[in-house]
């Protein structure tokens, strides 16, 4: 307690957090037998793959039998049980790992049908408005768009998704984002996953389901692809780098998309063939071998916040001790004022850039104004200590993680210092 008091934290603020903890050794319990299963999962993927320090050797040029690349696909893909995966620095973020699956397996005149609801902010120009035309947009390229809301329950809706799907005009795929994102609702569990999927693709089963899989890799025991889907899309600085990892994105699934999607990665006829990375892959290897345990780590945090913020009478998202398929917490916060208490004694927590001020900013793919703490090692990875929220009634704060438990604690203890619950 002593060097918390030095760091200026209030013996009630470490009570409150203290006595919530003594309530969830048992559901830590549980995070800790995941972490441990999925560590084993991947360490198992390293031994199937003999990954050697020859697999981080940088590569220059058009990175022709680049090793380390292909050994990095070949690791993932099985770690997530794919039979082909691309997982590259050259991929900018989600949003364009999302944006390359889809653009790789959608031709004109096919259509998309998001079956939950709303795709994720960014999505919204891939996809492509008729307000925003000729911008390359699935739009643009005569891709038609379907959107099937998620039913009251918040399930997928199956009836209205199989009435939505029209063979003759060519429904090739079906968009599941299996992450809360920025929505009230509860993330796609696996099971519910592999339902939903089987049902489907009794009735089609040509139809390509393509997962939104930002957030929820190693939350759970199985990944979509486990549970049917054709292709999962994330970003690695989010839970599969796990911390480590500096950039980049993945796609992993059936292998003749792939093909299509590293296609549209570089070009028709190179696909993986070329690409080039001159700093060290090291970073991607280990960033996946503790994937496992910092999303552990994340999970405990979000069941932490979820617990205080409950007992102090907020509404939070997903409940304590619900099931989990991602790392977000989302904290109804009620209150502008107190939204923006929250970020800054999250930035104030952060190692890096603490004295820095979080403002609220139209964030360039969002809709809404967004404030953002990340006083991040690895620009705005959202696997490190950060608060997202669009600054707007009902003013929901999104809590996405941290690299240790420990670190998700003090800024939890901080914010309940400067939001003056202590
Ligand atoms: C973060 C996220 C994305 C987009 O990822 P970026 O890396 O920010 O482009 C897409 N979908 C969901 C559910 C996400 O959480």
């Amino acid at each position: 307690m002593q060097n918390l008091k030095n760091m200026g934290i209030s013996e009630k603020a470490y009570f409150i957090v203290q006595k919530a903890q003594t309530k969830l050794t048992e559901l830590f319990s549980d995070v800790e037998k995941l972490s441990e299963f999925n560590q084993y999962k991947v360490i198992e993927s390293f031994w199937s793959k003999n990954i050697a320090p020859r697999h981080f050797a940088p590569s220059t040029g058009y990175g022709y039998s680049d090793e380390a690349k292909e050994a990095l696909g070949g690791l993932f893909a099985h770690v997530v049980r794919a039979d082909s995966a691309v997982l590259s620095p050259h991929i900018a973020s989600g949003t364009h790992a999302i944006s390359l699956a889809l653009g790789g397996v959608l031709r004109p005149n096919d259509t998309l049908i998001s079956v939950t609801g709303k795709p994720y902010d960014t999505l919204q120009f891939v996809i492509g408005k008729k307000e925003c035309r000729d911008t390359g947009s699935l739009y643009d390229y005569g891709i038609s768009y379907k959107q099937v809301e998620l039913h009251q329950s918040g399930d997928i809706d199956l009836a209205n998704v199989l009435a939505a799907i029209d063979t003759n005009r060519r429904t090739k795929a079906l968009f599941v984002q299996r992450s809360r994102g920025y929505e009230w609702r509860d993330a796609i569990s696996m099971k519910k996953m592999r339902e939903f999927i089987f049902a489907v693709k009794q009735k089609h089963p040509d139809i390509i389901v393509i997962v939104d899989n930002c957030y929820g890799e190693f939350t759970e025991k199985e990944e979509p692809l486990e549970c049917g889907a054709d292709l999962i899309a994330g970003s690695m600085i989010k839970n599969p780098g796990g911390g480590i990892a500096p950039t980049g994105g993945y796609i992993a699934g059936r292998k003749d998309l792939i093909e299509l999607v590293e296609n549209r990665l570089t070009c028709p006829g190179l696909g993986s063939q070329i690409g080039s990375y001159e700093a060290s892959y090291r970073s991607y290897y280990q960033g996946l071998f503790m994937a496992p345990h910092v999303v552990g780590q994340s999970l405990k945090g979000s069941i932490l916040y979820a617990k205080v913020f409950e007992d102090l009478g907020f509404k939070v998202y997903p409940a304590y001790d619900a099931l989990r398929s991602d790392i977000t917490q989302s904290i109804m916060l009620e209150d502008e004022k107190l939204l923006l208490t929250y970020t800054k004694a999250i930035q104030k927590a952060s190692a890096i850039d603490s004295q820095v001020m979080p403002l609220p900013w139209a964030m360039p793919g969002y809709k809404d104004k967004i404030v953002m703490a990340a006083g991040t090692f690895v620009q705005g990875a959202s696997i490190e200590l950060s608060a997202d929220a669009p600054v707007k009634p009902p003013y929901i704060v999104y809590a996405q993680g941290g690299l240790t438990y420990s670190h998700m604690k003090l800024g939890l203890m901080i914010a309940l210092d400067d939001m003056k619950f202590t």
